[in-house]
């Protein structure tokens, strides 16, 4: 295959929508009237729909679609030594939720999503994403009582996940993704995240990639690119003009994860309107530079959505990936 042939891979940026009867059985567990094994089983068969789906329609990265977690942030807390969950506090007007808090020493006492990771790995010849949240956000998102310093937490942090993601290389990971969506309120700590990620990342063979979204990256770009991964994940479905317009005075040096569809909308895109997005990063990049994906996680939409808007990618990236081999 040539380079434009090989180019465009489709992904996703990582959760997808629980099905009903997970989100029931999820619902049970909570009230203590099913067992973990009970929901574990729920979550398997669960996994296994969204990969058997992903494949049918030809996706070339697949995720296990994070259906065994529950927040992206406290998923990990709950698993660390050193780290434990707050009553509940408030956020946005009259909605509650439970944040993670730092009370001791970070340790991370067995793997966390390697199981699961394997589990899935197991249904599919194509490759599956290792998913992880990176030490940025984790330490952001939470309360500090132990550290003292954004920069300790932050550090300490990067040491477990390093740990993890080693692990799922190690089990046979050839994509990585370390998800720092916190980034995106607090540019102005981008060398925090920097240095931690360097830490996340070292001595790894696998194709690393960061995931983040809604910030105003042009206003960091390029120094944005000495985020040490191989691919940096946007949305750019619906904003991005600006960084995009960066990429021509300074070149994107990296591999690009592009959002092409919007998560927060019911409306699913035309094949078109999805093809004139991939065509936007191809008047930029490489094809064998872009990964296509959604915007970010798609698992506030229903899974009849998300499932539109995959195939909606997949058709889209076909159909262009066929006029570039033509051209
Ligand atoms: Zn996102």
């Amino acid at each position: 295959m040539n380079e434009t042939a090989q180019g465009l891979r489709t992904t996703s940026v990582g959760s997808l929508p629980k099905p009903d009867y997970l989100l029931h059985a999820r619902a049970q567990r909570a009230r203590n009237e099913i067992s973990q094994e009970e929901l574990d089983e729920l979550s398997r068969r669960a996994t296994q729909e969204w990969i058997r789906f992903q494949e049918e329609i030809g996706v070339d990265i697949v995720v296990d679609g994070e259906m065994y977690r529950g927040d992206m942030v406290a998923y990990f807390a709950e698993n660390l030594e050193g780290m434990g969950i707050s009553g509940l506090v408030r956020s946005y007007g009259n909605r509650y939720y439970k944040k993670p808090i730092a009370t001791g020493d970070i340790r991370r006492p067995a793997p966390i999503t390697v199981d699961w990771w394997k589990f899935a790995q197991s249904l599919t010849e194509k490759p599956v994403k290792g998913m992880l949240t990176g030490p940025y956000t984790i330490a952001d998102w939470s309360f500090d009582n132990h550290y003292g310093s954004r920069r300790d937490l932050v550090m300490a942090l990067a040491e477990v996940v390093r740990q993890e993601a080693q692990d799922l290389e190690q089990a046979g990971a050839e994509y990585l993704q370390i998800d720092e969506p916190a980034v995106s309120t607090r540019l102005d700590e981008l060398d925090l995240v920097i240095e931690s990620m360097a830490v996340v990342t070292s001595g790894l063979r696998a194709h690393t990639i960061t995931h983040m979204c809604y910030g105003r990256f042009e206003e960091v770009y390029p120094r944005l690119l000495d985020i040490p991964v191989d691919q940096i994940d946007l949305e750019m479905a619906n904003s991005g003009l600006e960084l995009l317009e960066k990429f021509g005075a300074h070149p994107f040096t990296k591999a690009i994860g592009f959002g092409v569809v919007d998560v927060h909308t019911h409306k699913i895109e035309s094949v078109d309107e999805v093809k004139k997005n991939i065509r936007r990063a191809l008047d930029y990049l490489r094809p064998d530079q872009v990964f296509i994906d959604p915007d970010c996680g798609l698992k506030t939409r229903t899974v009849d959505e998300a499932k539109a808007k995959l195939r909606t990618i997949q058709q889209a990236r076909d159909e262009v990936r066929s006029e570039l081999v033509r051209a």
